[in-house]
């Protein structure tokens, strides 16, 4: 999933400290995942910046929404019977929503609620690790299911460095090496061979070498 972490109060209040009606838009998807930016973090934000407002004396109202997807024109269409009602839009969707809203209200400000992290999973409560940064050619099946690029603090393809000691990382001590998990994984897996296979030199076209990317499926295109 994407993770995302709300900013700080300060720097959501100087967002919205130019406008009188704001509507608060979260996501249903993955910010309600990681609780950064859902229905109930929605409710805390709104909350907060009403009570500031109120402390302040200044006319400030807020309507709350939560939609199931803010990066699909599908569900950001149920904004349209609010948002000539509001001066801005506070999102707290991952990046991509908030783009998707600029789109469709081409005069409305959009404003970022939390800050877009990166692609990652649940490692316990409350702990979310990247995992992936989207590189358009995965090589996991390389690599014993575990990414080196994601994973690895200098994104080596053939690893370890001379700084792994004691399976952590050089570049931090709380860090796993990503090449000694690697390594144990193919030794569990009784592949140890794939190991000595030199992984070529990466294209990173697919990455982001060309520019920004798209997939387009001729068969579901319309
Ligand atoms: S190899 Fe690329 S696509 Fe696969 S997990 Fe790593 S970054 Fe993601
Ligand atoms: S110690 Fe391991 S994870 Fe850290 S940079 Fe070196 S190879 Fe990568």
């Amino acid at each position: 999933m994407i993770t995302a972490e709300r900013k700080p109060m300060e720097d959501l209040i100087k967002f919205v400290s130019p406008y009188r009606r704001i509507l608060l838009v979260g996501c249903n998807e993955c910010v309600t995942v990681c609780s950064a930016g859902g229905r109930k973090e929605v409710a805390l934000l709104s909350s907060a910046l009403q009570m500031h407002f109120m402390k302040e004396g200044k006319p400030f109202e807020i309507k709350e929404m939560t939609l199931e997807r803010q990066c699909d024109p599908e569900y950001v269409e149920e904004l349209v019977p609010y948002i000539d009602q509001v001066d801005a839009v506070l999102s707290m969707s991952c990046g991509c929503g908030v783009q998707e809203i600029a789109r469709r209200f081409k005069e409305k400000p959009v404003l970022p609620a939390v800050n877009t992290k990166f692609m990652g999973a649940s490692e316990r409560q409350g702990v979310w690790a990247e995992r992936c940064v989207g590189c358009g050619d995965c090589g996991l099946a390389r690599t014993a299911g575990i990414c080196p690029i994601a994973r690895c603090s200098k994104q080596l393809l053939n690893g370890p460095c001379g700084g792994s000691t004691r399976g952590k990382c050089e570049v931090d001590p709380d860090i796993d090496c990503a090449w000694q998990l690697i390594w144990d994984r193919l030794k569990a897996l009784g592949m140890t061979d794939k190991y000595e296979e030199n992984l070529p030199a990466k294209d990173w076209r697919p990455a982001r070498g060309a520019g920004p990317r798209k997939i387009v499926r001729e068969d579901l295109a319309s």
